[in-house]
């Protein structure tokens, strides 16, 4: 059994008692069992008091022993106890039940600067500071009057005047009735740990603020957006009022205020929009030369301020922390810290608000290279706009020329294979199939091909022009006249044929038209002119018959005279040299004119000419020589194709328009007619129809030419009809506008 130190000396005190009983009532008994000799015995008895005595001698002996043992131990214990809490690395703190102080150990005067005498019967609310709230330390007392232990912890003051931390436990101690007398607290000194963590909170705190501001200036490249989020984060972590920042002005001379984040007074007027003076201002020059965030504590009297200080004052600033903005070590702006209340800027605060500004400086920075870059962008998209649509317009051109020539183009290999053709071709070979890689050679006619062949390889391989004349043929197997250019040139080092292929079926009509022209000339010319002479040779054998012959002879100079007059009117109204003499002209009395003056040949050749009018016929502007000419042109023709007993009948015209009235004639014979396939071609120039050769009419195929020109240039237009079949005549009509509305 392991009893504590009381129990133990009542237990043996107890055993005593117990033996001493014993020994007074069994002692008798005792000496007879343990002692064989009665005298013995009997002498035994005689010292049985003595026994007792010496017994609660001992007994008495034992229980002081004890006792005074356990107060040794009790006396070692407090001493102990009294020594740990002397040496304690906590403050204690012990009050009586008004809270006075009754002890402090060595702790206390180490961490507060007060000795023990001093504080001793002291209230510890001469360590208050002020932080804790009144309700706090009602709580306090609360729980510790009612026999509650207060854990917490308390800002307190040093007797310097400075400040510390500490950690508290608060308990209260009982006497033995359980009444409270005191009070024990027992301190920690935590400052460092507090100030250690408020270093890492303003740590924090700052970095959140450059996080915040840093990934602004990422994120975006719009300078405001960066400025703005700038003044609100300063703001916040600067816990001031306003934050403003401006930029380097237009002018240079001046920094403006571009951003802002809230205001100093209730209502009061945006900072937004304001100058700052660059030059002669010592606050900026302060930050200029330092390239340092520079603090202004007393706006109202700092001498440096002297410049700023209206533009301050009307805002109301009371201190201001002016931060420069610098890029690549030139002050680009500032950043302006601004508060209502006098304020002292810490030195962290100001290298806080240097990473700040280093960090929006970068961004503008950023921001202007960006916009540098964007503003070439936007040059070199223009400029690609541009080219591209210079391009287009070229490729629209060229595609214009490609899709609206009227030659075929193709683009050819050196060995003649079709890569591409324009729509033209397609139209004029009748092909609708792609004709890729098909060799050009099989659209010309076999005899061609060989020429083509060669025409081909001196183009690829001498990188000359060439030109050749082909038969060519169309899908449908029909034939047609061809004039074939190759033009090579290079692409990507290959040497590629431009082909231009041309239907010169037109061409060659008129060739064939112009031979048949010069020959028809020449034979026009040649017999007057063969006339002439023998009318002259005979002139001088038969002198008698020079009456006849003087006339011949006139007819055939008047004749050869026509002919040259068409041909040299012709060539007159090709070069424009032709002006019309317009005057207002009765068509009737022209055509009365020339068919009196025409009767004697018509009765000469067995026709029957007879003049139509109209009554009630406008005038019209025309030229009266000109108009006559085509008049006498189509007077010639019908007596040159009408057989004798035919009639020839002139009529003037009207009709309506177009809302244009107009007025004509007509020349109708009854002759031989004009076959319809002849008909398209009667106006061209030296077109000679069938019946002009079969009947051997003098002509050059140059009188309808020249009346479709003179009706032209009238503003009119002269027409044919004719049914085609001999007999049934033809007629021509001409139309000129009369007074149009
Ligand atoms: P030319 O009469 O000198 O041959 P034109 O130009 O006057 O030349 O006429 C062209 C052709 O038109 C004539 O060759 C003829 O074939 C045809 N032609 C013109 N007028 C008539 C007509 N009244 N009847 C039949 N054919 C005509």
């Amino acid at each position: 059994m392991n009893l504590r130190p009381p129990y133990d000396a009542l237990l043996i005190a107890l055993c005593y008692v117990v033996i001493a009983v014993l020994w007074v009532a069994f002692s008798d008994w005792l000496l007879v069992l343990l002692v064989p000799n009665p005298a013995l015995v009997r002498n035994l008895q005689t010292y049985k008091g003595v026994g007792f005595v010496v017994l609660s001698g001992g007994m008495i002996y034992l229980l002081m022993r004890v006792a005074n043992r356990e107060q040794h131990r009790t006396e070692m214990q407090l001493r102990r106890l009294s020594r740990a809490v002397e040496q304690s690395a906590s403050v204690v703190i012990i009050t009586n039940d008004r809270g006075e102080i009754e002890y402090v150990n060595p702790r206390f005067t180490e961490v507060t600067g007060y000795t023990f005498d001093e504080v001793i019967g002291q209230n510890p609310r001469i360590l208050k500071s002020g932080a804790t709230s009144p309700e706090e330390y009602e709580h306090l007392w609360k729980s510790i009057t009612s026999g509650h232990d207060w854990h917490g912890e308390f800002y307190n003051r040093r007797k310097d005047g400075g400040y510390y931390w500490v950690s508290a436990t608060i308990s209260p101690i009982r006497d033995t009735q359980g009444r409270i007398t005191h009070f024990l607290a027992v301190q920690e000194d935590i400052t460092g740990r507090k100030h250690a963590q408020e270093n890492i909170e303003r740590r924090n705190r700052e970095l959140l603020l450059l996080n915040r501001v840093i990934s602004a200036a990422a994120s975006s490249l719009q300078v405001e957006e960066v400025l703005s989020v700038t003044c609100r984060e300063l703001a916040i972590t600067f816990n001031v009022p306003q934050v403003v920042i401006a930029l380097q002005g237009q002018d240079s001379d001046t920094l403006d205020i571009v951003a802002e984040y809230g205001s100093l007074h209730p209502g009061a007027e945006s900072a937004l929009g304001l100058t700052i003076p660059l030059h002669g201002n010592p606050a900026i020059e302060c930050i200029m030369e330092s390239h340092e965030p520079c603090a202004f504590e007393d706006v109202q009297r700092d001498p440096n301020m002297a410049v700023m200080r209206p533009i301050l004052q009307r805002r109301g600033v009371a201190s201001t922390l002016l931060v420069p903005l610098l890029v690549r070590n030139q002050l680009v702006g500032l950043i302006e810290l601004d508060t209502a209340e006098p304020r002292r800027f810490a030195p962290e605060e100001s290298a806080l608000a240097k990473h700040v500004a280093i960090a929006v400086s970068q961004a503008l920075d950023n921001a202007r290279l960006y916009q540098k870059v964007a503003d070439h962008n936007d040059l070199l998209m223009r400029a690609i706009a541009e080219h591209t649509e210079e391009l287009q317009r070229v490729k629209d051109r060229v595609e214009a020329i490609l899709n609206n020539s009227p030659d075929a183009i193709l683009l050819l290999c050196s060995d003649g294979r079709i890569e591409t053709a324009n729509p033209s071709f397609y139209r004029l070979f009748g092909i609708e199939e792609d004709v890729y890689n098909q060799p050009i050679s099989q659209l010309v006619d076999a005899e061609d091909v060989l020429a083509l062949r060669r025409a081909l390889k001196v183009a690829a391989e001498e990188a000359r022009v060439m030109r050749i004349e082909v038969t060519a043929r169309r899908g449908d197997g029909s034939m047609f006249d061809a004039g074939i250019a190759l033009s090579p040139f290079e692409e990507r080092g290959m040497r590629r044929l431009v082909c231009v292929l041309r239907d010169i079926t037109p061409l060659k009509e008129v060739e064939r038209m112009k031979d048949e022209f010069v020959s028809n000339v020449s034979h026009e010319l040649r017999t007057p002119i063969t006339s002439l002479k023998l009318h002259h040779y005979l002139l001088g054998v038969n002198p008698d018959k020079r009456n006849d012959y003087m006339d011949s002879l006139a007819r055939e100079i008047e004749r050869l005279a026509d002919i040259i007059e068409n041909l040299l009117m012709l060539s007159r109204m090709d070069q424009d040299h032709i002006s019309l003499q317009l005057a207002p002209l009765d068509i009737d009395t022209l055509l009365m004119q020339y068919v009196s003056d025409r009767a004697l040949i018509a009765e000469d050749r067995g026709l029957e000419l007879v003049h139509k009018p109209l009554a009630g016929l406008p005038l019209v502007q025309a030229d009266r020589g000109l108009l006559g000419q085509v008049l006498s042109i189509l007077l010639t023709n019908a007596f040159n194709y009408t057989p004798s007993g035919g009639r020839v009948e002139v009529r003037s015209l009207l009709a309506e328009e177009d809302g244009c009235r107009r007025v004509g004639f007509s020349v109708t014979d009854t002759g031989y007619g004009i076959p319809l396939e002849e008909q398209p071609y009667v106006f061209d120039r030296f077109f000679r129809g069938q019946v002009a050769k079969e009947t051997g009419s003098a002509g050059t195929g140059l009188g309808l030419a020249i009346a479709r020109e003179i009706v032209e240039r009238h503003g009119g237009r002269i027409e044919v009809a004719s049914s085609g079949r001999e007999g049934e005549g033809a007629s021509f009509c001409v139309w000129l506008p009369a007074d149009c509305e």
